[in-house]
């Protein structure tokens, strides 16, 4: 294909992509003014109803827009060739000789990547501000400070400089060495990578944002441990995490593998359910493990990369490619990002079966909860989250079909045989 069919297809890829999306938000928006299901109003009133709604059509709102607005980015910059623009110019600034010598291949590619992560930085900033400072404050979560957000945003741009900058530096260092057969070696690197921050990321990544506590003896620690014998599933450790520094939103997970295992409790969670209520989202979670659904994801996605590293070895060189991008002559960068774009179908059809396989999966946990604690109890508490987060309790089923990775709350309820 020549520079300007690959570009024509890209924007049709993306015009496609723009579309579904807009049907999607509008069928979902339109379920929204559904009555309030059988199987939860036990636990909502009309105006708690009515409030969830309200909180949903908002969030949607501002998700519009930024999706209006990355549209229209993305055209403009692939009509434009404004991405190979930007290339082209700092690459004159790294060029110290008329030879494009070794080290302004990595000084080129890298400042270009960091300076994109910059744009987009700056560019998606404006709607994460205003959903924390202004709806989620609204509706009562936001527990946020303007300080604790620059914070954050300064620990993630470290934390992007450093593990981004040393995954790009190797991707573009294997390409220059191993041409074309760099994607097996870099999948090898990635997955073992991606092994290693699972195992680590409560002991390593966690504490940079949040303080994690063990969880002082008394009834709540009796219980889990109780239950965790009972189903005879290892614990190293319980923690609870003060997720309430952020937002009053609630949630729980486990981490580990093998005898290793943690337990990872938001502050949050454990002071808005009862006992058996968290047990029973620690059945949940523990079913997950019991399962095998922690192990099935990772393996997936890794299967996942490999594919998508494989395609990409086969684009990696292709000229045409960056010429589409709005480049003078071939580069890895350019090819790179074009290559995410042209295969965002191929993406987004997986990342469809994944979410397929995801919710079965919750089904299956949610199963293994009721067997081995006890369904009301899990009811109770999928039923109070819901109402504390404002959930969405009538999301539109092809809207659900692409996006979602947990069935609704309803669903959930059903499957549990708890209808009214
Ligand atoms: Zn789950």
């Amino acid at each position: 294909m020549d520079a300007f069919a690959i570009k024509s297809l890209i924007i049709g890829i993306l015009v496609f992509d723009f579309l579904v999306e807009r049907i999607l938000d509008y069928l979902n928006i339109k379920n929204l003014n559904a009555p309030l299901p059988k199987n939860v109003a036990d636990v909502y009133d009309t105006a708690e109803y009515t409030k969830s709604q309200t909180y949903q059509k908002e969030k949607e709102k501002v998700e519009q827009f930024q999706s209006y607005f990355q549209f229209a980015l993305y055209i403009l910059l692939l009509t434009q060739g404004y991405l190979g623009g930007l290339y082209d110019y700092i690459k004159s600034y790294t060029e110290t000789s008329s030879v494009f010598s070794q080290a302004s291949f990595y000084a080129a590619n890298l400042l270009f990547f960091g300076a994109l992560f910059i744009i987009s930085d700056i560019l998606s900033t404006p709607f994460a501000w205003y959903n924390t400072f202004v709806i989620e404050e609204k509706y009562g979560f936001n527990k946020s400070t303007v300080k604790l957000f620059i914070i954050d945003k300064l620990k993630g741009y470290l934390l992007a400089i450093i593990i981004g900058g040393i995954i790009i530096s190797l991707l573009l260092f294997l390409i220059q060495s191993l041409g074309t057969s760099f994607w097996w070696i870099f999948w090898v690197i990635i997955s073992v990578l991606i092994v290693c921050m699972n195992m680590f990321y409560t002991s390593l990544l966690l504490p940079l944002f949040n303080k994690l506590t063990p969880l002082g003896d008394g009834e709540l620690k009796n219980a889990i441990q109780a239950y965790c014998s009972k189903e005879n599933f290892p614990v190293d450790n319980i923690y609870i995490m003060d997720g309430s520094k952020r937002s009053n939103k609630a949630n729980a997970f486990f981490s580990g593998f093998g005898k290793k295992k943690k337990i990872v409790l938001f502050d949050t969670l454990v002071d808005q359910h009862s006992i058996p209520e968290l047990i029973a989202i620690l059945a949940h979670e523990a079913g997950h493990f019991k399962k095998k659904h922690i192990i099935q994801m990772m393996v997936l996605s890794v299967l996942q990369i490999g594919v998508y590293l494989f395609l990409l070895s086969l684009l990696i060189d292709n000229e045409n490619l960056s010429l589409a991008m709005g480049a003078q002559d071939n580069s890895v960068a350019l090819n790179l990002i074009g290559f995410g774009l042209l295969f965002s179908p191929v993406s987004s059809i997986t990342g469809i079966m994944v979410n397929l396989l995801s919710r079965k999966n919750e089904y299956e946990a949610d199963a293994f909860a009721a067997q081995t604690s006890s369904a009301v109890d899990l009811g109770i508490a999928l039923k109070n989250l819901s109402k504390k987060n404002l959930s969405n309790l009538t999301p539109h089923p092809a809207y659900v079909f692409l996006h979602y990775s947990h069935p609704p709350v309803t669903q959930r309820l059903d499957a549990m045989g708890i209808r009214d």
